[in-house]
């Protein structure tokens, strides 16, 4: 047992008071000292003392704790050390002077080679050393299971590293936090290289092993707390030379490499040469034929960190989306000085030869106009500029919003900078105008919850790939597909990465799009057509082809919910339609609570959270009378509906479809989109609302963490909500490194609880006793009626005894979220043009046929049930699902749909939590708790004997 193993705690147990106090003064003379604040609890007057042997007193090491402990009858707790196989071990920075201490007591000790070998006065075996590298085993054959470990050819036992490397991102930090605690479940030995391929060439302290505390608290921390460094050597066969050399003394031969493309081209090329690195380092007697033989192979698995977005073969990188939260952020407060002095502002943002973080900020701060490096402007740019901003002048707006990437080029290549664009607005229209460069502020800041939860799964994937490799498979990159995490050669999404570079180069633009993922060319459609007033003509539908449009909103506010209702509007508007919102949902229907809406009218609206137009929970048909909703909706000739909600838009939408038998007037196109933060409307993977309501969730959770860890030995049972589903607290357990979550799905039994109280309590006692952690676990709302917040809080708060204390946190509305997430924004915008296609697609025919026929159009436009659908987000695509059919997969009581996507990752907040992953030090220190009580129960039951007898 050692210190440097990780084993940080050991407990003794002497029978007698004079052993006691002897086992106590032989480890004051040997260099501990007593913690006496560890004893003082009320209820605890029995003999027991920690001591503790400063880091400082030992040879490069951690602190040393041991638990000495009175208790007749028990003399091993360990249970290794019951077994007489192992030892304690001490390092010691001067063996002579122990040595001299040892004589000086009159203690017997023994020296072989450089070790010291004698007894406590328990009769303890202990080991000093002073040799730190030398002393991971205690027991002679660990010496060669470790060896067997590194011959196994089988999955586990690698020893892995993690490097990152390029431009740092957010999200990295999640990233290596996975990667070290996923590969030490599965039996790996971890290694962390700081500063990049620097580490690696440098070798040294700069390869380290890593435990599970070593990454404990960087979920939420932005950059990359191993270093990221841009590296010469690495790109020199001798430097990477080195780097072999550094590896293979260590027995690492397996690498996850998290950068951009520049750091994966060079993991590859490291792989590809591996072999000949490896042949040059034997025959120069750098190292023996027995190692080369051993790590003949390289494994490398890439990661894509970059905050552009601009990897092909993934949907998303990690890190681009909290850049796009900062350059939101940042445009929204532009926006309100803009706003103030009626100013135009050119903001440009990262992207050298990628626009996706230009679009998505264009899209989600309903920028006026954007330039990025795939679709470079007509030659005309300038005047079609200047045009659409004054068009959105005479409008009324008061402020101009120009978002261009720093790669942005015109069809000439030339670069589109940021001051010739200023320069065109003040001069030809007179503009007060100002340039903002975000520059650096677009890396910076915690994760948002999205990329904390990105870089986890993929993360824990990238060690699954290093196991599953072997010698003949192509080096991995993992990706985000379809919302999945997948396993492609990484090589090729290098190519096709610089093939976006040389289509541009070459003026290829429309191959650069194709190369972007999917929705990166319909998101630019959505842009153009919901943002710029269209002044072409070329998105307006015929006159008869037109329809009165009502929009409304249903359920609680969601983030998005505005954003959605804007572009629907704009959209509608830029087609021909006539959208009208109607206020106070369905009960603002039936009293005829609406108007039409205009462009400006809802200008601003999408950074805006909460509802607008006004929400309620009333139900057609349940709570509002269906004659007064047909009546309203003959009589303002309504002829398609967009209604904006959660559950309750669904079960609306349920009825509605229904009566549509008894009222004509019903038999309209219908559709849902989405919106709550509980992600229970059937037909979506997403619903608007939620990603707000996770990155609310996880702020709130790492405030509470940090009064937690505050106040020492603390753990908030936090309540979430997400009515009868689990995926608030499952993805922002996920996102926050909760302790556990307990959720309606699984609910929650006094067994369950019993075993969270002995995890927390190995938890606490594996801590460093002077870094006291705090911890929270999130339990939905309706887990059980039974084990309430409070209860489990109470329950908590008596089982832990001295070890932790426990207090309650509601989070409440809080969790709808101030300001939407920009990924909520895009969606909404992405959904809502998309649900007016959809009213289009179900009234076209009939339009065009009564038209033909020159007659007025029918009041029933369409009477199949496949026009009463929800708009949602399958994969990449959007889907759009009948109500009638997705009531097969709806768990009616419950509100929810039978499946969940999200479930897959419940098992992984406990996995990286550390369940299951006790050290031995903590299991025996449980059962020596355990005892004790036992031992108290008895001694109150004698005394109640003796009393009563
Ligand atoms: P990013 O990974 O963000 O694209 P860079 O292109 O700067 O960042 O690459 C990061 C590091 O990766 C470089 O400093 C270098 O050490 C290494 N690297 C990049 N390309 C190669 C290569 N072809 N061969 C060896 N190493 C490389």
């Amino acid at each position: 047992m050692s210190n440097t193993q990780g084993f940080s705690h050991f407990v003794l147990c002497a029978s007698t008071p004079d052993k006691y106090e002897e086992t106590i003064t032989f480890y004051e003379a040997i260099g501990f000292q007593r913690m006496l604040d560890q004893c003082k609890t009320k209820e605890d007057n029995r003999h027991k003392v920690w001591m503790k042997l400063k880091a400082a007193a030992q040879a490069q090491a951690a602190d040393l704790v041991i638990k000495i402990t009175l208790s007749e009858g028990n003399t091993f707790l360990d249970p290794r050390q019951s077994n007489g196989e192992s030892a304690v071990v001490i390092l010691v920075k001067d063996m002579e002077k122990t040595r001299a201490k040892l004589d000086i007591m009159s203690v017997q000790c023994q020296s072989q080679h450089d070790r010291l070998y004698s007894c406590d006065p328990l009769g303890t075996p202990l080991i000093f050393y002073n040799k730190p590298h030398g002393l991971l085993k205690t027991d002679p054959r660990d010496d060669m299971c470790d060896e067997m470990r590194h011959f196994d050819p089988g999955k586990t036992h690698r020893r892995i590293a993690i490097l990152t490397s390029g431009g740092d991102a957010p999200g990295m930090n999640p990233c290596v936090r996975a990667v070290v605690r996923y590969g030490i479940s599965m039996g790996c030995d971890m290694y962390a290289v700081y500063e990049g391929y620097q580490g690696l060439v440098d070798g040294g302290e700069r390869i380290r092993r890593m435990d599970w505390k070593s990454v404990r608290g960087w979920l939420h921390v932005g950059g990359t707390l191993i270093g990221t460094a841009r590296c010469k050597d690495f790109q020199q066969r001798q430097g990477r030379l080195r780097a072999v050399e550094n590896l293979v003394s260590r027995g690492i031969d397996s690498i996850i490499v998290c950068g951009g493309d520049g750091s994966l081209t060079g993991a590859d090329v490291f792989r590809a040469e591996w072999p000949s690195l490896i042949k040059e380092l034997k025959d120069n007697g750098k190292i023996t034929s027995e190692l080369a033989e051993k790590h003949k192979h390289l494994t490398i698995v890439g990661l894509v960190g970059s905050i552009d977005n601009d990897m092909a073969l993934t949907d998303i990188t990690i890190g681009a989306v909290t850049s796009l939260h900062r350059i939101c952020e940042s445009v929204d407060a532009i926006n309100t000085t803009a706003l103030s002095h009626s100013r135009a502002f050119v903001v440009e943002v990262m992207g050298r030869h990628c626009g996706w973080l230009a679009l998505m900020a264009g899209i989600a701060t309903g920028a006026d106009f954007i330039f990025i490096p795939e679709r470079p402007p007509d030659d005309d740019w300038p005047e079609r500029l200047c045009k659409v901003a004054r068009r959105h002048r005479d409008l009324g707006k008061r402020k101009t919003i120009v978002i261009v990437a720093e790669g942005a080029l015109d069809t000439s290549l030339n670069p589109i900078k940021a001051d010739p664009i200023k320069n065109i607005l003040s001069e030809r229209l007179g503009l007060d105008t100002r340039v903002t460069t975000l520059g650096h502020v677009q890396r910076g800041g915690s994760p948002c919850a999205a990329d904390r939860i990105l870089a986890t799964v993929q993360g824990v994937q990238a060690v699954r790939a290093v196991l599953d490799s072997n010698p003949d498979t192509e080096s991995p990159l993992i990706g985000m597909s379809n919302n999945k995490v997948t396993c492609t050669p990484l090589m090729k999404a290098v190519e096709l990465t610089h093939e976006v570079a040389k289509a541009i180069s070459e003026k290829n633009f429309a191959r650069a799009m194709e190369l972007r993922d999917p929705q990166f060319s319909e998101e630019y459609d959505a842009f153009t057509a919901s943002t710029i007033m269209d002044d072409t003509t070329s998105l307006l539908l015929p006159e008869y082809a037109r329809l009165r449009i009502a929009i409304l909103h249903i359920g609680a506010p969601a983030g998005g919910m505005n954003a959605a209702t804007r572009t629907a509007v704009r959209y509608a508007l830029n087609r021909g339609h006539h959208p009208i919102v109607v206020y106070n949902g369905f009960t603002g229907l039936v009293r005829g609570t609406m108007e039409d809406e205009t462009w400006i009218g809802v200008d601003g609206w999408t950074p805006r959270g909460g509802s607008e137009l006004g929400t309620n929970r009333y139900i057609p048909g349940k709570d509002v009378d269906m004659g007064m909703i047909a009546y309203q909706i003959q009589k303002h000739q309504i002829q398609g509906m967009i209604v904006i909600g959660g559950f309750e838009a669904y079960s609306a939408l349920v009825e509605l479809e229904k009566e549509r038998v008894h009222y004509p007037s019903l038999c309209i196109p219908i559709c849902q989109l989405p919106a709550t933060i509980s992600n229970n409307v059937p037909g979506t993977d997403f619903s608007l609302g939620t990603d707000t309501a996770l990155n609310a969730i996880i702020f709130s959770c790492d405030a509470i963490a940090q009064s937690a860890r505050s106040s020492r030995r603390r753990v908030f049972v936090v309540e979430v909500q997400g009515g009868k589903t689990g995926y608030l607290a499952v993805e922002a357990g996920l996102a926050s490194g909760a302790n556990t979550v307990y959720i309606p799905e699984e609910g929650i039994s006094l067994a369950r609880l019993q075993s969270d109280v002995k995890h927390l309590m190995a938890l606490y006692l594996d801590d460093d006793p002077d870094k006291s952690e705090g911890r929270i676990i999130l339990r939905t709302e309706t887990a059980s009626n039974t084990y309430t917040t409070e209860v489990i809080s109470n329950i908590l708060k008596e089982e832990g005894h001295q070890f932790f204390d426990s207090r309650t946190a509601i989070l409440g509305h809080i969790q709808q979220g101030d300001t939407p997430s920009p990924l909520d924004r895009i969606r909404a915008t992405r959904l809502a043009m998309r649900a007016i296609e959809f009213l289009e697609i179900h009234t076209n025919g009939v339009l065009e046929t009564y038209h033909n026929q020159g007659k007025p159009p029918p009041v029933e436009l369409n009477t199949c049930h496949e026009s009463v659908a929800v708009i949602g987000i399958a994969g990449n695509g959007v889907r759009y699902s009948p109500v009638r059919d997705l009531l097969v997969e709806t768990d009616i009581k419950n509100r929810k749909p039978r499946g969940a996507w999200w479930y897959a990752d419940r098992d992984l907040v406990d996995l990286l939590a550390g369940r299951g992953m006790f050290t031995p030090e903590a299991q025996a220190r449980i059962h020596e708790h355990e005892q004790d009580e036992e031992e108290e129960r008895k001694a109150e039951r004698r005394k109640f004997e003796r009393r009563y007898s």
